[in-house]
């Protein structure tokens, strides 16, 4: 059962917003916090959870509504998690294509073996803005990074993560498969189950 009958999402992004709403059918009206305020907090925590709850606390504070943030990234093993919470920003803000050289040249002399990662997904549900108890759920997809890039779907890193499961890179995956698969794909399915959907 639905506990409530509106949330905000603590995102401007349109896609994720409609993605939500079906993900949650009728029983829940999903509103964009960009119907509150233009402004976003400063991403400070230093983990993936960290910033979707204080994500998800601005967003409610603001609307005065339950509130959902999502914070994801890739972790890389032999960079100790980089880039981690800073993957969109991994190579000072020049864009995906940066980002992926900064990466591949990082891992230039490490052995497949160790070239293990995996794409992160963190959500936060906070039922009001001092909600002291968030609802948090974790998607993590397991892979590799790849010596080149592969496919061109999706976006960020696609193109450098080995998808074992399916012998290709993420971004070679169509993206109802991706969709099935993905981190954020883990994450919403165990929030389904938490809200009892
Ligand atoms: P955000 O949390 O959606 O802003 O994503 C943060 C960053 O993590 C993105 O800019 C990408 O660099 C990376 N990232 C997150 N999810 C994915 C994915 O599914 N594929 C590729 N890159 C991703």
């Amino acid at each position: 059962m639905m506990p409530f009958k509106e949330l905000v999402l603590a995102s401007h992004n349109a896609g994720k917003l409609k993605e939500l709403q079906a993900m949650l059918g009728d029983a829940v009206r999903v509103r964009s916090v960009g119907e509150f305020s233009d402004v976003e907090p400063e991403e400070t925590g230093l983990s993936f959870v960290e910033n979707a709850i204080l994500k998800a606390r601005h967003a409610a504070r603001i609307s005065g509504l339950p509130a959902l943030a999502d914070d994801s990234g890739l972790a890389v093993d032999a960079l100790g998690g980089a880039p981690g919470i800073y993957s969109a920003r991994y190579a000072d803000g020049a864009g995906d294509a940066a980002n992926n050289a900064k990466l591949l040249e990082a891992l230039r002399d490490v052995p497949d073996a160790e070239r293990g990662a995996q794409f992160v997904c963190a959500l936060a549900l906070l039922r009001h803005a001092e909600d002291p108890l968030p609802i948090l759920c974790e998607g993590l997809w397991h892979g590799s990074i790849l010596h080149e890039a592969r496919g061109s779907n999706g976006f960020g890193y696609d193109p450098l993560f080995w998808v074992p499961e399916r012998d290709c890179s993420s971004a070679e995956l169509d993206s109802s498969t991706k969709n099935q698969l993905s981190h954020r794909a883990r994450a919403m399915a165990q929030l389904r189950q938490r809200l009892g959907l």
